[in-house]
């Protein structure tokens, strides 16, 4: 089969579906353009061990001689500026143009902006890329001010790198609590709990309302008053995605992000998408938009699947991770869980929390008990409904429940 395949963004989704094509057996051209200079590289190290030990961070996903031993053709520092799904064509920044067969957009997504803090120059960051770390890297010296805007997972984990590297750290968000979105009451009160006992100091419920620079200063002002001063400010308050591309193709697009069903295949025959750019819908008309790690590879599987008409992957559990203070903290299926219960003590060593809608295990939550992972997923896959009293002892393993339920 020689079918030609091009995938646009040569980040984790891109990357790791142009291997596994070759993995799986199509023997046909694969061309994987990236709009950034460098080899495919892992996002994950940036806000930790970019900072923390930049020297040690092992960022690239394969090397430039894996790429070459699977005759994948690498166009890098290129933006694919359109697509011409009738031609069956994409246009490159360079004037090239690429005919394709089947094609994926894997081109992830960007930081949301706020204008009124890019204005204040070269001491504002966003991290999402690698010279976005290095950039922060360069500038995060011990004894300085850092003001995060932001208390999601990349405000939370910068908070706990630029403490350990030294730095005074302020978080402004207006939500009432951090990492609100993607976490329960019981996980972000700890994390807070935690890093507040590091020095870092939170300002929850309320925006920035100005910011100005005063000679080498960032001022801020907060909407309740407060005034902080910094020497170097990162916003992560989000992403959004760039659906030029997926326009140019007359691709389906809802909430911002391209459509694409449970085999990521968008509205035009051929074209797929996958990762952080993509609100999925399965059969049952159920959305969901995860921008995480593991989405991004098992997005890219799912499309490189359909593209050689093997079977789907069974869906799995949706998960992630964050490090933060020493604790690795992992997290699996539905955050939103009306009820958590706790299985251990917050601050007295490894502890999970399981949540639950009407007696049953939709979400689960452990903090380094990672070994709690895999029976907590399976639980949340089989809607598992287990005593409340068994769940709550940590002396009855939760592999034990797993095996029982
Ligand atoms: P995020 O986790 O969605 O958190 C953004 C935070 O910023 C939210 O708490 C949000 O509050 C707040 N916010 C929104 N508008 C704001 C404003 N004007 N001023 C101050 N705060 C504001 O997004 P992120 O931390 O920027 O991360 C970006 C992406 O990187 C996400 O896709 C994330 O999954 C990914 N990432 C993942 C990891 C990981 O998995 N460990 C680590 C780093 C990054 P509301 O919720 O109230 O809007």
């Amino acid at each position: 089969m020689n079918t030609r395949i091009v995938i646009i963004g040569a980040g984790q989704a891109g990357a790791n579906a142009a291997m596994a094509l070759r993995r799986q057996g199509h023997a046909g051209p694969v061309v994987l353009v990236g709009e950034e200079v460098h080899l495919p590289y892992e996002r994950p190290p940036l806000s930790k061990d970019a900072l923390l030990r930049p020297q040690q961070a092992r960022l690239a996903l394969y090397t430039q001689e894996q790429f070459a031993e699977q005759d994948i053709t690498l166009k890098l520092g290129l933006r694919a500026t359109a697509i011409d799904s009738q031609a069956g064509t994409v246009s490159l920044a360079n004037g090239e143009t690429l005919a394709y067969d089947k094609l994926l957009l894997a081109i992830g997504a960007q930081p949301r902006r706020l204008p009124a803090l890019d204005a204040l120059g070269e001491c504002t960051h966003v991290l999402r890329t690698l010279e976005d770390a290095q950039q922060i890297r360069a500038q995060a010296q011990a004894g300085k001010r850092a003001l995060l805007v932001g208390a999601g997972v990349i405000g939370l984990e910068l908070a706990s790198s630029l403490s350990e590297l030294g730095l005074q750290v302020d978080v402004v968000d207006p939500a009432r609590r951090a990492m609100l979105r993607n976490s329960p009451e019981p996980i972000g009160a700890f994390l807070q709990a935690t890093h507040e006992a590091r020095g870092v100091r939170f300002h929850f419920a309320t925006g920035v309302q100005a910011a100005e620079r005063r000679g080498d200063a960032i001022h801020l002002t907060l909407d309740n008053g407060t005034q902080l001063q910094g020497d170097l400010l990162v916003y992560g308050i989000g992403v959004s995605v760039d659906t030029t591309l997926a326009d140019s193709a007359g691709l389906r697009c809802e909430q911002g992000a391209i459509v694409v069903d449970e085999r990521c295949r968008t509205s035009q025959t051929g074209i797929y998408a996958a990762g952080d750019a993509v609100v999925q819908i399965d059969a049952d008309g159920q959305r969901s938009r995860i921008e995480s790690w593991e989405n991004a590879n098992l997005q890219a599987a799912a499309a490189v699947s359909d593209m050689l008409d093997q079977d789907l992957a069974t869906p799995t559990v949706p998960w992630f991770w964050t490090d933060q203070c020493g604790y690795n903290v992992q997290f699996a299926g539905d955050m939103a869980a009306p009820h958590w219960l706790l299985r251990g003590t917050p601050g007295q060593g490894p502890f999970v929390a399981l949540g639950l809608a009407d007696g049953t295990i939709v979400g689960a939550v452990t903090v380094n008990a990672g070994k709690d992972m895999r029976p907590a997923k399976e639980l949340i896959a089989r809607r598992a409904q287990v005593d409340e009293a068994l769940l709550r002892d940590p002396a009855v393993a939760l592999r034990e429940l797993a095996k029982m339920s």
